[in-house]
């Protein structure tokens, strides 16, 4: 199953009503962001549950702020502090994962999906289950579960809109249109931080460089990934579930201004692309509204200001990641779930335990390997497998990682 951009189920409400919204990783970047577009819109949006990992003094303002009627933190240990900064408000609160799980369930029109990582994986499902839209930002839901959660929300006869950039651009680039004359969708990729580095450059990068991105303000796992271009990987896994394409279809232009966010061209030549200046908050807004449309404080895009535009191809030989994720794509089965435990576990080690920048590369691929001589790359029955399989490949990562630092 794929997308189907052109009609709005029965999960879409009337326009007089105002649409409830969760947001599940309220506190990060995309939440954040989220919130500040629903606090300029409270007209049209009421705020139901707001989740954080750890965060308790931002998810205890962000839920007063925003009147929301449950705020839980999956941090079990921070129950009292948030108990003690919500009372008297008349906000529900809890903690834990399952209750991670309870606050996806809450009756919601929308739920935005914007935890990080696995960790996201059940209360995204459960919203899922329960009918709810999902505003899909975590990409580990398509990346390690693709099609069982492809499957979930057609089962649920509810709705998925992409909340990452280049799928809302795919998704607004193909609305209206007969699916089947889609050659080609082109994902764009800034090229990050280290775009004209060098090899040797590259190979000596420290995390505070990485961090850097040009275009994009976002969390840090991610920012990793935008810089070894794995981000761009991870992309076109969730493309490929997404959308009516095959592998064959997909592919990667890096263009340094990230103005345009994907190309979708057709089979009578025509090729149809969205535009905007870099700011998550427009693909978030267009994933709160749609099928309408709801104002985004962003900057307008002034194309005369900005001159001209310039792509490149990608270059595999600096950035391994984008083939390695490929490779993981084609091999199907539960690769792309282990190329993801792995890739989180290395660009932690990144981060934290001095792995070097492209050695994140080469674990990966490593783990990868292991993996499936341990016969963990078998297609996934389920969800609890999908886990399961996560859980194992992590494990492997540390124990490979020993190895290198
Ligand atoms: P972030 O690190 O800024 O925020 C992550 C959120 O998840 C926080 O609220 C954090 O508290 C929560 N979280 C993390 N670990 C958790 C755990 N174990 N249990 C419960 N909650 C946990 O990340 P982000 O940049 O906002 O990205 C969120 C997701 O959206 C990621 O999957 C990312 O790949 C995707 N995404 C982000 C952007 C972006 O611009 N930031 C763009 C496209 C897609
Ligand atoms: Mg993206």
């Amino acid at each position: 199953m794929s997308l189907d951009a052109s009609t709005p189920s029965k999960a879409t409400p009337p326009p007089a009503q105002r649409r409830r919204v969760s947001v599940l990783g309220a506190t990060g970047s995309v939440g954040q962001s989220t919130l500040d577009l629903l606090s300029r819109s409270t007209d049209a949006f009421e705020v139901v549950a707001l989740t954080g990992h750890s965060n308790v003094t931002l998810l205890a303002e962000q839920a007063k702020a925003s009147c929301a009627k449950l705020a839980v933190i999956g941090d079990a240990a921070r129950y009292g502090e948030l108990k003690a900064a919500l009372t008297g408000t008349g906000i529900r609160c809890a903690a834990g994962p399952e209750a991670l799980v309870e606050a996806a369930a809450e009756p919601a029109d929308c739920v935005m999906a914007a935890i990080m990582g696995a960790a996201g994986l059940r209360p995204t499902f459960e919203a899922a289950r329960q009918g709810r839209r999902v505003a899909l930002a975590n990409k580990e839901c398509l990346v390690s579960a693709g099609d069982i959660f492809i499957n979930a929300i057609a089962a649920a006869g509810t709705e998925l809109v992409p909340v990452d950039s280049e799928h809302s651009a795919a998704f607004q680039a193909i609305a209206g249109s007969d699916p089947s004359g889609i050659e080609r969708i082109t994902l764009t990729a800034s090229g990050g931080p280290f775009r004209t580095w060098s090899l040797e450059q590259i190979e000596a990068a420290r995390p505070e460089q990485a961090l850097k991105h040009p275009n994009w303000s976002m969390g840090r796992k991610i920012t990793i990934d935008s810089a070894t271009l794995m981000n761009k990987g991870l992309e076109l896994i969730e493309a490929f579930h997404l959308f009516p394409v095959s592998i064959a279809q997909l592919d990667v232009v890096v263009h340094p201004q990230s103005i345009i966010h994907c190309l979708v061209s057709y089979t009578d030549g025509s090729v149809m692309a969205q535009l905007g200046c870099p700011d998550m908050r427009t693909p978030i807004a267009f994933s709160l509204a749609w099928p309408r449309r709801m104002a985004a404080p962003t900057e307008r895009l002034d194309l005369v200001k900005l001159g001209s535009m310039t792509f490149e191809a990608p270059d595999e030989v600096r950035f391994p990641c984008l083939g390695i994720a490929r490779a993981a794509l084609i091999k199907g089965g539960s690769a792309p779930a282990i190329l993801n435990a792995a890739n989180e576990i290395a660009v932690d080690a990144f981060l934290e335990k001095g792995l070097g920048f492209l050695q994140i590369a080469h674990l990966v691929s490593d783990v990868i390997e292991a993996a499936d001589v341990r016969g963990l790359a078998r297609p996934p029955a389920g969800l609890e497998d999908v886990l399961a399989v996560d859980a194992e490949s992590r494990q492997l990562a540390r124990t490979m990682l020993r190895a290198y630092v």
